[in-house]
């Protein structure tokens, strides 16, 4: 059984009278890949920001590992990690892919009030922390497959390499759960088969909910599958089932997207 890193329950956000989250229920596993799926408007979005924080839900919790995480702030639940990709991106187009990636690794230091450490000599503690982030940025630069783009100004990048850094630079804040809307949108097809490829090395040590509407994408990736229309969630379980139910195929995958 995959470790269980986050549990979220009953689940509601409410706009003035419209429910875009409507009792949604989720788990994510590490190893594993939850595909959330549905029409435009379904709350795919919204159920996000209610996971990472950026929103705060009307009703319902979640945990992310043992700790009730509900109501906290972004940041916070961030340190306890929880990573997410944004649909507006977070890079610095006139640094390097390096520099991006490096801010990001730095940004995940604990700031701490009090650093013992200072005491014994502020060079022996600058060199462990740089060892630390240098560490992340690798692992991460690596993940991401920009290896050979290290030292490439980001603003230079093509989009689907600056989706590629976008997700190197979540993966150096080291989260355990990894919330991505959308990370294929706007790909041709190689961009969007080096993405999922991207996803496929990922996988092993995370949790990872992917909102996304390329579905050749989707049954290449998730091992769970939730469909959602109007808020609420219509069909849950393995692609394969999902695939088949009839109000699925009726409410979304008969659609050409
Ligand atoms: P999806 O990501 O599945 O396309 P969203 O979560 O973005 O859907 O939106 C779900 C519904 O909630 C939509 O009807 C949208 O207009 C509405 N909505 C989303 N965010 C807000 C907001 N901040 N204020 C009011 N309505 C919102
Ligand atoms: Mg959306």
């Amino acid at each position: 059984m995959d470790e269980l890193l986050l549990s979220a329950r009953g689940l509601t956000k409410r706009f003035g009278g419209l429910a875009a989250v409507n009792g949604v229920s989720v788990t994510l596993h590490r190893g594993r890949i939850h595909a959330v799926i549905g029409p435009n408007g379904a709350g795919k979005s919204t159920l996000t920001n209610l996971l990472s924080g950026d929103l705060p839900p009307t009703a319902g919790s979640v945990t992310l590992g043992s700790t009730d995480v509900t109501g906290w702030t972004p940041e916070r639940i961030s340190r306890q990690g929880l990573g997410r990709s944004y649909q507006k991106t977070n890079i610095f187009m006139p640094l390097t892919v390096h520099e991006n990636v490096r801010l990001a690794a730095q940004s995940r230091e604990p700031q701490q009030p009090w650093n013992p450490l200072r005491w014994l000599s502020d060079t022996r503690a600058d060199a462990i922390k740089n060892r630390a982030i240098g560490t992340r940025l690798e692992s991460a630069i690596e993940l991401s497959g920009l290896i050979n783009r290290r030292m490439t100004i980001a603003g230079t990048l093509s989009h689907g390499e600056q989706r590629q850094l976008e997700i190197a630079m979540t993966l150096a804040t080291e989260p355990a759960v990894l919330l991505l809307d959308e990370p294929l949108a706007g790909m041709g097809v190689a961009e969007a088969q080096r993405m999922v490829e991207l996803l496929h090395r990922i996988k092993p040590a995370h949790a990872i909910m992917l909102v996304e509407h390329d579905m050749d994408a989707v049954f290449a990736l998730a091992d769970q599958l939730t469909v959602m229309v109007n808020g609420e969630v219509i069909a849950h379980g393995a692609p394969a089932d999902v695939r088949s139910n009839a109000a699925v195929q009726a409410a979304y995958l008969g659609e050409d997207h």
